[in-house]
């Protein structure tokens, strides 16, 4: 049986994270990966070029069961951290807009300098390894693989849910983890493209315009406190895509897999108030109408194939003279901009979906340490964990401050060292939140 202080499950960005921080820590380290090399997703992560975190933080990014878990792990490795961490290992932060890309303009860049951090560490990589079983033993865990058995003072399940199973989150882990006494909160896609159950949009296919978003839950219900979401959305074939998209697509996919009626009411003129749109109507159909047909009378203002969807949902011909469309179909036009409904009933899935929502109950964790509340020695780190983040660095920038936290506490308990247990008066707090002592 190979012996090491801890190991860490899975070698994305959390694992990595975590691997490099426990033996920076002291600990012997070892990471046992199932795919034949590290970090897949990395590389395909940001277009390409890697959002790793943003300049914009705040618990109001965070999804999950309890969003405020994740206030002691940032206090502990947040947004400076991170660029300083980055920093030291050669990333150069190039921002925009508050997002954080490395200069080179190539996401590999994080992956490299990681691994070559790791290297430096002295941590163990096992890569192709599929785990059999995972025990607890008195003073450490047993870890069963189809190739060696490993003994570990300390486990981290860095393992992620489903998003992209291509690159290994695979939900192979589940199991194990399960076996270890823990419950998942239900796994959904986030950040993912909707499918609409109509054919209103299919005309508009390829179409990129700015609007703003409203989920609706069950139609009629606002989300009130999240949305509108505004940017640019992208119409397709089977539906709608874009980052507004992304940024509800958790709620829309929970809601499904409740079962529950989900519908999105698009804002094709988020830029203009009410009036100013039927102003603006009244002119192009009035006074600029110059013998133009509707169709043309649209021109300029909206994408043709978006046009041509409008007037056709407000019941307006394209040939149609525009000075003859009255002023009862003119506000329907207008309502048909602000007010488009399109159904939803699907998501494009977990091969689609960038993250997922959903995962290791946190009410299981100590969010101060991410140990298990169930079985001292256990940690978690990243998508795993049931939290998710915003379109926007938010996942990565969890990945790294989760790591750092579990990697840390997970050391200075193998190698026996005090650990001051940040974080412990929130757990505390919690404790007597629900009831505890
Ligand atoms: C296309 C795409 C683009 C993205 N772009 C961004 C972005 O720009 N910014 C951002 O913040 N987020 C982005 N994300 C999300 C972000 O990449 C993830 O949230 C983050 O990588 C999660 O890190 P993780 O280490 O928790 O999980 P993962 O990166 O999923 O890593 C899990 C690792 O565990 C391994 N593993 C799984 N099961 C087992 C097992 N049973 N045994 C051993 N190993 C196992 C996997 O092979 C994998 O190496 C993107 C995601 C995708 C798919």
């Amino acid at each position: 049986m190979i012996r090491t202080d801890t190991a860490v499950i899975g070698g994305g960005a959390a694992g990595l994270m975590a691997a490099i921080t426990a033996a920076g820590s002291g600990a012997s380290t070892l990471v046992i990966e199932h795919m034949d090399r590290v970090a897949r997703k990395l590389p395909s992560t940001g277009n390409g070029k890697c959002n790793y975190t943003n300049a914009l933080q705040g618990v109001s990014f965070y999804r999950g069961e309890d969003p405020a878990f994740v206030m002691p792990v940032f206090a502990q490795f947040g947004l400076p951290e991170t660029l300083a961490f980055f920093q030291e290992l050669g990333i150069r932060p190039k921002e925009r807009n508050g997002y954080y890309y490395p200069s080179s303009g190539q996401a590999s860049s994080i992956p490299e300098v990681l691994c070559m951090e790791a290297r430096y560490r002295k941590v163990s990589i096992v890569t192709s390894c599929v785990i059999r079983h995972i025990r607890k033993r008195r003073d450490g865990f047993e870890i069963l693989t189809d190739g060696a058995a490993y003994f570990a003072k300390t486990v981290i399940f860095a393992t992620g849910l489903l998003a992209a199973p291509k690159t290994g989150s695979d939900g192979s882990a589940f199991p194990l983890i399960a076996s270890l006494g823990h419950h998942f909160v239900e796994v959904v896609p986030a950040l993912v493209q909707l499918e609409t159950g109509q054919k209103i949009l299919k005309g508009a296919a390829g179409v990129r315009t700015e609007a703003s978003l409203t989920l609706q839950i069950p139609p009629g219900e606002d989300v009130a406190d999240v949305f509108p979401e505004r940017g640019e959305l992208q119409l397709t074939e089977y539906g709608i895509s874009g980052i507004p998209v992304f940024q509800i697509s958790r709620y829309a996919a929970r809601a499904l897999a409740q079962k529950k009626q989900v519908s999105v009411e698009i804002n094709f003129a988020p830029w203009a108030l009410k009036e100013e749109l039927y102003e603006l109507i009244g002119q192009r159909f009035g006074r600029y109408a110059r013998g133009k047909t509707s169709a043309e009378a649209m021109t300029g203002l909206f994408d043709r194939k978006l046009n041509a969807v409008l007037l056709k949902e407000a019941g307006i011909g394209g040939s149609f003279p525009a000075e003859k469309v009255g002023a009862a179909q003119r506000r329907k036009l207008c309502a048909k901009i602000r007010h488009l409904r399109v159904e939803i009933v699907n998501t494009k899935g977990f091969s689609s979906a960038q993250a997922c929502a959903g995962g290791v109950d946190t009410a299981e964790l100590y969010a101060g340490t991410m140990e298990s509340r169930l079985l001292p020695g256990l940690y978690f780190a990243g998508e795993v964990v049931d939290i998710d983040g915003a379109c926007g660095g938010y996942n990565l920038q969890w990945a790294w401050s989760s790591g750092y936290v579990a990697g840390r506490h997970a050391a200075l308990r193998a190698c026996g060292k005090p650990d001051p247990g940040s974080g412990q008066k929130y757990n505390d707090l919690q404790k007597k939140k629900a009831g505890e002592t």
